[in-house]
């Protein structure tokens, strides 16, 4: 089935749960107004913005230096640095380092990464047994669910659904408020931090001029993961540079505001292997840089400006298209929602993914609240516009918007009788419209009439 089969199956779908659109929709807001309240924490908000715009800009523009510079910062400190290409290059390079290092006790922590490059499957595949270290990746294999959407994986699911199901699997109590479920599911982790002989982080931000690797996260899980074992993984994109240390607290604050709304957010910054006086840490340390496509993003003059994504979630959070339609699952990849859409037919080829950028209202939410100024809306144009000038379009489409224009532009077919109209609507947009909904019917009056009655003409 081609991929814009299974996106609107998904979609028709989705739509018609009218308990989930609820759910999703109330934490949304909730979420959303979290973002709003916290914001009040930056002096001249508009200000920040523009500097990490400026910051990214400057990466994206001489990426290659910077990448070098942190390769060579990483290189002196003692650690190693991988190029990975591709999806599947990047799995292997992690499956040669855990062969290599005889490694058996493997802990992963939350990383969108590893969801890019589905290294879970990947290891399970190749008999490789792991833990995963954060509480919503042990609620997501417990109630066998995949990520809703980075920020908020485990969103989906009520908190009462989550309880039952751990009942059963960990034996939650029934009665167990949000913290006591937290604090059984811990204590279910926390022996295989002790004993875990291979890390595999991810990485938010990656510090160029001092090969430092920033870590932002609530719970600890990845500073716990890399403390006790010898041999640290670290997945990243090679879009999460940032040039020197003095830009992190503004990207860190930016990041924890727009994407959980807490004015600063816990964070681990990894200097590297463990140094001779130190009591702990690995003694192995390698970043891989994963291109993936980026590359191809990177080579779009004027669509560049998309890798400065700091993957927040808050352009999500007010999509009123995202709002309905769901997460990852809907979306066909780890990066939902406009960013989604405009990043993914760009890394993974028009041909197969322009198609995502179609499903947009254009209303500009997305814009306004990017904390690093990316101009979403206008980028989902610019995907239409190559997609139709790359030849992509169907004949199909082509004949049925031309017909759509000739119907559009002509008084006298507007003016035609209802039924005529409603037909002719109902054969556009019936298919995409879906089983589940009831089909709306055009008014019985055009707005031609009705403007003659109002004006008594
Ligand atoms: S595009 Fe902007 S708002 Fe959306 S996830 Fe990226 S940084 Fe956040």
């Amino acid at each position: 089935m081609r991929q814009e089969e299974k996106f609107k199956l998904e979609i028709q779908k989705k739509i018609a749960e009218i308990d989930f659109r609820q759910h999703i929709g109330a934490s949304l807001v909730n979420l959303e107004s979290r973002r709003k309240d916290s914001l009040s924490c930056f002096n001249n908000l508009e200000l920040a913005k523009l500097r990490a715009a400026y910051t990214k800009w400057k990466v994206n523009e001489n990426l290659d230096k910077f990448l070098i510079d942190f390769e060579g910062s990483i290189v002196r400190k003692g650690g190693k640095v991988i190029w990975a290409y591709d999806i599947s290059n990047a799995q292997n390079e992690v499956l040669q380092i855990i062969q290599k290092q005889k490694a058996e006790k493997i802990i992963r922590s939350k990383s969108i990464l590893a969801e890019e490059i589905e290294l879970d499957s990947f290891l399970n595949s190749k008999g490789i047994n792991h833990h995963l270290a954060d509480v919503s990746d042990y609620i997501l294999k417990q109630t066998k669910k995949t990520p809703y959407n980075f920020i908020t994986p485990t969103i989906e699911d009520s908190f009462s659904d989550v309880k039952n199901k751990l009942n059963q699997s960990i034996r939650v109590s029934l009665d167990a408020d949000e913290n006591e479920m937290l604090s059984d599911i811990k204590e279910e982790l926390r022996s295989e931090f002790f004993h875990a002989d291979l890390a595999i982080t991810g990485a938010n931000f990656l510090i160029a001029d001092s090969g430092l690797v920033a870590i932002s996260e609530d719970s600890g899980a990845a500073r716990l993961s890399f403390a006790f074992a010898k041999t640290h993984i670290v997945l990243a994109g090679i879009d999460q540079i940032i040039p020197g240390l003095n830009e992190l607290d503004l990207f860190l604050s930016l990041y924890s505001t727009h994407s959980k709304g807490k004015v600063l957010q816990s964070f681990s910054t990894i200097t590297g292997p463990r140094e001779r006086d130190d009591f702990d840490g690995p003694t192995e340390f390698i970043v891989i840089l994963i291109d993936n496509g980026r590359s191809e993003v990177l080579a779009s003059q004027d669509q560049r400006q998309a890798l400065s994504c700091i993957d927040c979630g808050a352009c999500n959070n007010v999509c009123p298209v995202y709002k309905t339609i769901g997460g990852n699952q809907t979306y066909l990849q780890h990066q939902s929602g406009p960013i989604g859409q405009v990043i993914q037919p760009l890394k993974a080829g028009l041909d197969n993914f322009g198609f995502l950028s179609n499903h947009t209202t254009f209303c500009g939410k997305c814009t306004e609240v990017c904390p690093v100024n990316i101009d979403i809306h206008n980028h989902l144009l610019r995907n239409r516009r190559d997609f139709v000038n790359q030849g992509f379009a169907s004949k199909g489409d082509k004949l049925a918007w031309y017909s759509w224009n000739k119907l559009m532009l002509s008084r006298k077919n507007l003016n035609r009788q209802t039924t005529l109209r409603n037909f002719t609507f109902k054969s556009f947009f019936k298919k995409d419209w879906g089983e589940e909904r009831e089909f709306p019917k055009i008014v019985e009056k055009t707005f031609n009439q009705i403007w003659r009655e109002q004006k008594g003409l």
